[in-house]
């Protein structure tokens, strides 16, 4: 019999009416011959009252009691929604995290899970039940209640998607579906029918609030089709599932988040370990780093710039000063009025042309780029925050997001669940489950990198550089512009090695037209990439790739990071080295 999950967040279960509703959504879905797990949030904002409440006590509250005062939110909602849909004339058991057997760990507040048993709920549902999970709740070895983080609730409901093989996994929520940018940001945003996990996982993490990030890993990692809905309607919504909406679509999506301070380091000492030296303080501080430019400078120097939430800046600049006077960096700056708007799509990978359409497109508006940062399927880039919104609403323009892919994929590309797994190797998996995931480790030794030294902080450079790039025939990989006062940023980027000496000569003339400082090339630089899932919420991947290099006095030049992929670029000759290091580094998450 087919098995889906229905996951109801706090808006949908606000109110007992409400309640009744979802009980006669689940209620119908069972009626069309399905088994139904309902996984149930807390009522409305009952968690944030519960928060204040703690708060009104101690400003320290231990996460063990933190952990057994938020669950009992969920446990209210599961409990009435067992009696709503009983009141309906259906049979329904209500179970919290610990009866169902969700195993964490015991990292209160914010735990992750181990394994989950489905036994249980086999059997409830096997005997006719709608069985109704508590979300975002566990329990440790110990016994004591644990819970995943805010907005876990999505992570529970996909995972046990994924251990019941679920047939689908509906997310109802207040919002009918995933829109090509905020549409309370932008009216003219356009709700997509579908989006690859990966695309949904960058635009998650890059601002795009509709799920828990660790919930669309999970769904990719066990093909587990997701379907975000409203709640209040039966309109279709969005399918999140291997591959995009339409074939060779560029951009799917954009998304701002308004509230960054940018933080930079100037005249850093280019010798292996800086970043490392950074980073080390900040992360033990728990300060979560955004975006992260590194480019080379002048002079044997090099300019690191990164992005934490605003509200984060004074702790990280302690923790950066502190770390600029041990590498003997030249400055430390810092901007709290930044935004960063990105844009995504599968289809970038294969396409010339994106990066320099949304370069151009914000020069025309006079919006100044002040850093950019690219992987395979993003652009991010930097801007004031007054011009945030402007921002946005150019690119999103620029891509035509608002009218529908003229290339639709065939309903079909749907893939089916499990990608074929037999529930013994969905067990196993379980053991780590929410472990980091290591799929590849790549080296690119078939490209070159161009610098342009000293550019002047205008708007169009970016635009004009990649225009002109582009007309010389040459396909772009790598993109990163740095900050930096008084003629310090730069703009570097990788091409293939026989793209060199047209890049060189294009660089060299576009120096001069903008009164650059100057052109530095390597004609060989090793690339090397640790691709996977959870490679940016696991924050101790960009630590141990830095701290393992420097080791062994392997310097980064340049790099970039997504939630599914980290770009380093070394020296051409150290690629063998450097491979053979994060191989080793990363074995035992393979
Ligand atoms: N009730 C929890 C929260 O508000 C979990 C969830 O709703 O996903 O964060
Ligand atoms: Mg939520």
């Amino acid at each position: 019999m087919p098995l889906i999950v229905q996951k109801f967040g706090g808006t949908s279960v606000a109110d007992t009416q409400k309640i009744l509703a979802a009980a006669r959504k689940a209620i119908r879905a069972q009626q069309q011959g399905n088994q139904v797990v309902m996984v149930v949030s807390a009522m409305g904002h009952n968690t944030d009252m519960l928060v204040e409440l703690a708060e009104q006590i101690t400003d320290r509250p231990s996460g063990r009691e933190m952990d057994m005062l938020l669950s009992t939110g969920e446990q209210v909602s599961v409990a009435l929604m067992a009696m709503a849909i009983q009141s309906l004339g259906a049979k329904a058991i209500s179970l919290t995290g610990a009866q169902i057997g969700i195993k964490t760990d015991s990292t209160h507040t914010k735990a992750r899970i181990q394994s989950i048993s489905t036994e249980r709920m086999q059997r409830f549902l096997d005997a006719g039940n709608i069985v109704i999970a508590a979300g975002f709740q566990g329990i440790d070895e110990d016994f004591n209640i644990t819970t995943l983080g805010r907005g876990g609730s999505d992570t529970t409901a996909v995972a046990l998607a994924a251990v019941l093989r679920a047939d689908t996994c509906e997310i109802y929520t207040d919002v009918d579906g995933v829109y090509t940018t905020d549409p309370r940001v932008l009216p003219e945003a356009r709700r997509v029918k579908q989006i690859s996990y990966d695309e949904m996982l960058e635009l998650a993490s890059l601002g795009a609030g509709v799920m828990h990030s660790r919930s669309i890993e999970f769904g990719k990692k066990f093909s587990v089709p997701i379907h975000v809905r409203s709640s209040f309607s039966d309109i279709t919504g969005t399918m999140i599932v291997a591959s995009p909406e339409a074939a060779n679509q560029a951009v799917c999506g954009a998304a701002l988040v308004r509230d960054e301070a940018r933080i930079t380091i100037e005249g850093v000492p280019d010798r292996p370990g800086f970043s490392y030296a950074i980073f080390s303080k900040i992360a033990a501080r728990r300060i979560a780093v955004d975006m992260i430019v590194q480019n080379i400078g002048a002079e044997g120097r090099a300019t690191i710039s990164f992005t934490v939430p605003k509200e984060e800046l004074p702790n990280a600049l302690e923790a950066t000063n502190e770390a600029a006077k041990e590498i003997s960096a030249k400055a430390v700056t810092f901007d709290e009025e930044v935004a960063k708007v990105s844009v995504v799509g599968l289809g970038m990978a294969e396409q010339t042309g994106v990066a320099q359409k949304m370069f151009r497109a914000l020069a025309e508006a006079g919006i100044n780029i002040q850093a950019i940062t690219t992987s395979e399927i993003k652009i991010s880039v930097l801007c004031h925050r007054d011009q945030a919104s402007s921002a946005l609403r150019v690119v999103h323009k620029v891509f035509g997001l608002e009218n529908e892919p003229a290339n639709k994929l065939q309903p079909n590309a749907i893939l089916p669940h499990g990608n074929g797994n037999t529930a013994l190797e969905v067990v196993r998996h379980l053991q780590g489950m929410e472990d980091l995931t290591i799929d590849e480790i790549t080296l690119d030794e078939s490209q070159g990198r161009v610098t342009l030294l000293g550019i002047p902080d205008q708007p169009g450079l970016a635009a004009a550089v990649f225009e002109e790039i582009a007309a010389a025939g040459v396909f772009v990989d790598m993109i990163v512009q740095s900050f930096g006062q008084n003629s310090t940023a730069s703009i570097s980027f990788t091409v293939q090695q026989s793209d060199m000496p047209r890049s060189i000569e294009t660089a060299e003339r576009l120096a001069k037209r903008f009164g650059c400082a100057g052109v530095s090339s390597s004609p060989k630089v090793a690339k090397l990439s640790v691709l996977g899932i959870g490679i940016r919420s696991n924050t101790s991947v960009a630590m141990r790739i830095f701290q393992s290099l420097s080791e062994v006095g392997i310097n980064v030049d340049i790099m970039s990071t997504s939630e599914v992929r980290l770009n380093v670029v070394v020296d051409g000759n150290k690629g063998k080295e450097a491979l053979a290091i994060l191989q080793q580094v990363f074995e035992p998450a393979r």
